[in-house]
């Protein structure tokens, strides 16, 4: 029997991700998420409908809205079938889906639109089957296991074994590296017939040096406090503002950085308070704190109050997407010349972060300093090639990634029918 792979979003792109395979008749679908750019949000729904009229499974990777923004949707369309995850990703899902349908309505709030999509989140909440990792998912001959994928909490890969013990690998968003947060991803012992693996970095020489990076954000904002500036790190919510709140709560403790109040703001609150939860930990101490609410203040109001009171604010967007909070802190910080701006990961091209950043004539209107620290959750290429040394694939196709025009062959684009 003829196996298919076919990626109906998020093959030559980071955004939208949503890949089919066929594997012995089996159709199982991985991750269902949204692009960052609201003109064409969704995965193709037509086209999987019209591949697959039925799905025997949705398995969800992680909490990142490029994987799982349209989950609700995709359900909705598939309401018998149920979707497998891990125990983190679940909770963490409800919460990152329901804030994006809320950023995506945030000119038509409290619109039936907006409701009808928080109604079929809960649906499809309701469709969620949790696992461990390491169980085994079976589906007649098939079985599918979750394997971590480091990343950020709950993240996993997935292993689909089929026939004679053959093996098809989808990374999913992977790292092997240690984070605070979450160990190295786990890969399985065989040899995998079928290798889908993200390529957010591989056709970049760029080499982490995280190490080096964590200091250089440190010295800055060591720099900024002293100098009697404000600093503002836009994180994303899940993951980097995480990482980035331990790691200044550790430069507090060993003296790169002295004591200072940090606010943690927006959605990074709320996804920093169920980490605490799910690893039984305390993220927040007396320096780092979740910024608070204010009564009868405004949303600009409660951000002026909040740079009253703290040395750094925490907050997302990590891309400084318009209207989000870390956004009206950057106004606010603008033209302070003592104050910073410290970025720290992926910015999409229509993100007004992307555009500071790559036009002269924006940042001339911002006198605070600017830098950008990369502090990824993604593998390098160097550890891609380390995954792919171990798996020993029979075949190979690169998603999630935008391939250079010569090395487009191993590269799945979207639509199109990979058989292995
Ligand atoms: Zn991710
Ligand atoms: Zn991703």
């Amino acid at each position: 029997m003829e196996n298919l792979f076919i990626p109906v979003g998020g093959g030559n792109e980071i955004g939208a991700s949503c890949y089919l395979y066929i594997v012995s008749g089996k159709r199982i679908l991985v991750d269902s998420g949204i692009r960052f750019s609201n003109r064409e949000p969704y995965p193709d729904f037509d086209f999987l409908k019209a591949l697959a009229p039925e799905l025997d499974a949705v398995v969800i990777t992680h909490a990142h809205v490029d994987h799982c923004g349209s989950v609700h949707l995709l359900s909705s369309l598939y309401p018998d079938t149920p979707i497998y995850t891990t125990h983190e990703t679940a909770q963490l899902l409800a919460l990152m889906v329901e804030d994006a349908i809320k950023v995506r309505h945030i000119t038509d709030r409290n619109s039936n639109e907006e409701w009808k999509e928080y109604r079929l989140l809960d649906e499809a909440l309701s469709r969620v089957e949790r696992r461990e990792f390491y169980d085994r998912i079976t589906l007649g001959d098939v079985e599918i296991v979750l394997y971590p994928a480091g990343h950020v909490l709950g993240a996993s890969s997935v292993a689909i074994y089929y026939g004679d013990g053959s093996m098809v690998f989808h990374s999913g968003d992977i790292s092997l590296s240690f984070q605070r947060t979450v160990g190295s991803a786990e890969l399985p012992p065989e040899k995998a017939s079928l290798l889908t693996l993200e390529s957010t970095y591989y056709y970049s020489d760029r080499r982490f040096k995280r190490g080096e990076d964590e200091r250089e954000l440190l010295e800055t904002v060591r720099k900024t406090v002293e100098r009697g500036g404000k600093v503002l790190i836009p994180a994303f919510a899940l993951g980097r503002a995480q990482e980035i709140l331990l790691l200044l709560s550790e430069g507090m403790r060993n003296g790169a950085i002295p004591p200072i109040t940090v606010y943690v703001d927006g959605l990074a609150r709320d996804v920093s308070t169920i980490y605490e939860n799910l690893l039984n930990r305390n993220l927040f101490n007396y320096y780092v704190q979740p910024a608070p609410s204010y009564q009868g203040l405004s949303f600009e109001e409660a951000c002026r109050e909040n740079l009253r009171e703290a040395d750094c604010i925490l907050s997302t967007s990590g891309m400084l997407v318009e209207g989000t909070p870390s956004y009206i802190y950057s106004k606010l910080l603008a033209k302070d010349s003592r104050s910073s701006i410290i970025f720290s990961g992926y910015m999409a091209e229509e993100s007004f972060g992307y555009r500071l950043l790559s036009s002269r004539e924006l940042l001339s209107a911002f006198r605070c300093q600017i830098e950008k620290h990369h502090l990824s959750a993604h593998s390098d290429r160097r550890e891609l090639e380390e995954i792919l040394d171990t798996l020993t694939p029979e075949k190979t196709v690169f998603v999630h990634g935008y391939p250079p025009p010569e090395k487009q062959k191993n590269h799945a684009f979207n639509r199109e029918v990979v058989r292995f």
